[in-house]
Parts: C-alpha cells; sequence; structure tokens
C-alpha cells in the first residue's frame, strides 16, 4: 500500500490534480490518497466551487496558509509537520511505504523518508521575476519521479542533467479534466442568457504581476482591451488580484457591466465549466494564464497571450497560442489579425488525450519504492 499526498493550493491546482484523484480511486488496494490543500485560494468562486464542479472528495487537511508570502508559509512550519503526523503516521502500518507527492509549481517539503513527484515538471519560462519559475525549478530538484507534458519540459530536463530514467513523459492532466468536461460544459446555455453568439465574442483572463502591478503597464493593456472591444465584446471574468489594482490605480472606468452590444465586460471569477463553456465558443481567447494557453490549444480557439515569455511554448509550436507580449500595439495588433480571420487552427500535442492521470497512476502503482515511511 502507497501513502499518497495529493497537495493543492491554488486554481489551477484543483483542476489538474481531479483525474489524478479519480485514477487512483481505481485501485483502493494500492493506494491511500489523501488530499492536502494548503488553503492558497479558500472561498467560494476561487476554489470551493471547483471542488464541486469536478467531483472532488473535500481535503482531509487544509493547511489554511491564506495568501501570505513563501516566507510566511516557511514560518509556518509546524503546519507542515502536521502533514506528516496527521496523515502518514497513522496511517502507516508494517509494510506501508510513504510517499510524498507534488502537484504544479507549489513547494515540497523534502523528508527522508519520503520521496516527491511533480507534475507538469521541466516547465521553463526562464523568467526569474516570476515566483512560479523559481518554485518549479526548486520542486523539480527536490522530487524524484518528473512526470512531464511535452518534448520542451524533457528537454530541459536533461539540459539540467536530471537523469533520464526520473522522467516521464505522460501527456497533460488539465487536458484530462478539459477533456472529460467538454460536453458538459458547451451544454450550457450562459452564452444565450447573456444574448452572446458564438464566435462574436471573446473572452480575457489577466492576473500576472507583470501586467497589473504597474498602473502604466496595466492602462495600455486596457487601452488595448477597450479598442479590441469596440469590435466584439470582451468577457472578462476578473481574478480578485486584478480587481484590487485595477481599484487601487482608479480603472473603473475601463469596465462596462454589460456585454451588449460591446466593451469590457467584467464578472466575478467563473466556475470551471462556465469559462469552458465560453472559451470553447469565444472567437479568441486573451490570456496571462498558463493553464488558459494549453486549453484553447485542445479546443483550437485562437489564443492571445499577454506575456514576453511562456513555458508552455508547445501551445505556440503546435496550438493556436501567440505569445505577444503586454504593449498596447501589439495586443492590437495580433487580435485585429484574429479578427480578419487569420489565426491558425493549430494541432493537439501529442499525449494531450485525456490519459495522462491514468499513466501517472500506472507508473507510481509499478514503482519499487525502497524508502519506507517509519512504522
Ligand atoms: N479558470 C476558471 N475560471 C476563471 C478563470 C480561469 O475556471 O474565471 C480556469 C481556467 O480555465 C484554467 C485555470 O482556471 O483551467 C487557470 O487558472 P489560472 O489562470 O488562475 O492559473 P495559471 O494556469 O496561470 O497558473
Amino acid at each position: 500500500m502507497l501513502g499518497v499526498i495529493n497537495v493543492v493550493g491554488a486554481r489551477p491546482n484543483f483542476i489538474k490534480m481531479a483525474p489524478i484523484i479519480e485514477a487512483m480511486q481505481k485501485y483502493p488496494d494500492r493506494f491511500q490518497p489523501l488530499l492536502v490543500h494548503t488553503g492558497q485560494h479558500y472561498d467560494e468562486r476561487m476554489s470551493k466551487s471547483f471542488f464541486v464542479d469536478l467531483g472532488m472528495p473535500k481535503p482531509d487537511l487544509n493547511l489554511e496558509v491564506g495568501s501570505g508570502s513563501r516566507l510566511s508559509c516557511r514560518a509556518d512550519r509546524p503546519d507542515l509537520g502536521r502533514v506528516r503526523e496527521s496523515l502518514l503516521e497513522p496511517r502507516a502500518r508494517p509494510g506501508d511505504r510513504g510517499w510524498g507527492y507534488q502537484l504544479d509549481d507549489g513547494m515540497h517539503d523534502r523528508r527522508q523518508e519520503t520521496g516527491g513527484n511533480h507534475v507538469e515538471a521541466g516547465l521553463r519560462s526562464r523568467d526569474m521575476s516570476m515566483s512560479e519559475e523559481i518554485n518549479r525549478l526548486c520542486t523539480d530538484v527536490l522530487c524524484d519521479y518528473l512526470f512531464t507534458t511535452d518534448h520542451f519540459a524533457n528537454e530541459n530536463l536533461i539540459a539540467e542533467s536530471v537523469a533520464p530514467e526520473k522522467i516521464f513523459f505522460v501527456g497533460n492532466v488539465m487536458i484530462d479534466t478539459l477533456l472529460r468536461h467538454l460536453e458538459l460544459a458547451r451544454g450550457l446555455r450562459l452564452t444565450e442568457q447573456w444574448g452572446l453568439k458564438p464566435g462574436g465574442f471573446a473572452t480575457l483572463t489577466l492576473h500576472r504581476p507583470s501586467n497589473v502591478d504597474d498602473p502604466a503597464v496595466f492602462r495600455g493593456i486596457l487601452d488595448a482591451l477597450t479598442a479590441i472591444s469596440n469590435e466584439i465584446p470582451i468577457i472578462f471574468p476578473i481574478h480578485p488580484r486584478t480587481r484590487k489594482m485595477a481599484e487601487q490605480f482608479g480603472f473603473r472606468d475601463y469596465f462596462s457591466m454589460t456585454a451588449q452590444p460591446r466593451g469590457l465586460w467584467i464578472t466575478e471569477p467563473l466556475g470551471y465549466l462556465e469559462l469552458l463553456h465560453l472559451n470553447v465558443n469565444a472567437r479568441m481567447v486573451i490570456t496571462d494564464s498558463g493553464g488558459v494557453q494549453e486549453e484553447t490549444t485542445v479546443l483550437g480557439v485562437p489564443c492571445i497571450t499577454l506575456r514576453n515569455n511562456t513555458e508552455r511554448p508547445i501551445t505556440c509550436e503546435v496550438g493556436t497560442n501567440v505569445v505577444v507580449g503586454n504593449s498596447r500595439d501589439k495586443i492590437l495588433h495580433h487580435a485585429t489579425a484574429v479578427l480578419k480571420g487569420e489565426a491558425s487552427p493549430g494541432k493537439v500535442p501529442e499525449k494531450w488525450d485525456g490519459k495522462a492521470a491514468e499513466r501517472i497512476v500506472q507508473i507510481l502503482a509499478n514503482l519499487d519504492i525502497k524508502r519506507s515511511c517509519p512504522a
């Protein structure tokens, strides 16, 4: 029996973890999975609604770290200790083997008696101003088994001298979730209720500090979006940190309270199925999200990424994504090209086929794990 701690903290983690939990539930004799929520995202719209939409079990433990910095989490070591005490030891039986688990770009608490796995290993933006990039690097160094989504990630890890036997090219768990929920999402009536026509609107997600923390940069983006929204309504489920910055900078006038007939329409953050429904029906998606670049690639919907780099270049090489930076003119130029029908339909990357979680769980089930949890 393998004790597995599945760690989630923020919105994209829930979406990626759901199929892994589902796959582990198929092997009750092999795994003792436990779900730990760090509590980074905690409210209804950023956390709870995803557990409901994706049919995820309630977390076994919530560390309630909130939106504190990495340092404040580290100062909070007793909580991390609780993970081990509450979850590993009471369940360890003679012969049980403890195994730490890691997802995405969170931090991993390496202990002698546990190993760690990183889902989405090897992604690199090479942008060290992003805390996610630092977390990704550290996590890959600390983990024993690295599950990758594409050939770029494999190459990055090999270039960093990672032993090839630690790398497993499994595909993309976020796409597992998308493919499982696509028909359900298509069937929602949100566009109809909001008076939107398929292909007649754009969606927008925006939350990276590089776009919203500097008022001049943020204003330039909003100017571009205003120009685009004169042509086509833009639906903008606004991230809490973006709303906070917009309020702080006095940008309220940029936003409209309806999508009719045009305008930059802000809504609360949407549920998973709702955003998927909008994205599959959108003419284009404008984003600085990591996951949305991947989802639009699989949906075949043009994606304009407002960043100077991406840790997911496969979405540009194979998919529908273009990384355009955050200057007003570049955003407008690329959005205009999409509106003129110049976007490429793209293709789906290798192994983004809905079976990544199953591959991960199969690999874990067959591992010969040497280190034991203390009895
Ligand atoms: N998402 C959502 N509702 C929203 C905005 C995003 O369900 O209002 C989903 C989106 O489809 C994707 C994930 O959240 O699956 C991406 O999360 P986010 O952009 O917060 O994180 P990142 O991928 O950039 O780490």
